[in-house]
């Protein structure tokens, strides 16, 4: 896939920072905060249309939480298809796990047949705790 250039100081910001959090998704008020404490002063606005046109070009993965109103983001690296698969999204700390593996192929495909229920991924993320917070907890 061929990575695109970002001339804009704040799409340069948000890339820097989701490289930074790979494994964090992250909200577009963070995305704000991160900006204006690197001291560049853009509204809010802008900022919006940077992560709206980034996932678009697929270098970042929007989606929406279960549990919140609001979407939320994760630098996406070199996961590609994230509109096919499902992921899992921990609790905790916020970390997001892409389901690449075939078992979770076969959960879609047997779930349709079995209920003739379309999951849709881009939707769609299990709830739990990632093996970094269960360590910490026990
Ligand atoms: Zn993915
Ligand atoms: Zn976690």
């Amino acid at each position: 896939m061929q990575q695109k250039r970002y001339r804009s100081k704040g799409s340069q910001l948000i890339e820097q920072f989701g490289k930074a959090h790979k494994d964090q998704s992250f909200s577009a008020g963070e995305i704000v905060d991160y900006v204006k404490s690197e001291g560049l002063n853009v509204n809010t606005a802008t900022i919006y249309r940077s992560l709206d046109r980034m996932s678009e070009d697929g270098l970042l993965l929007k989606f929406k939480p279960q549990d919140s109103d609001s979407v939320v983001y994760q630098y996406k690296g070199l996961h590609q298809h994230c509109d096919h698969h499902m992921h899992m999204r921990c609790r905790q700390c916020g970390k997001l796990i892409h389901l690449e593996c075939e078992f979770a192929a076969a959960f879609i495909k047997n779930i349709e047949e079995e209920y003739g229920f379309t999951i849709e991924p881009t939707i769609t993320s299990l709830g739990g705790l990632c093996s970094n917070c269960k360590a910490a907890k026990s």
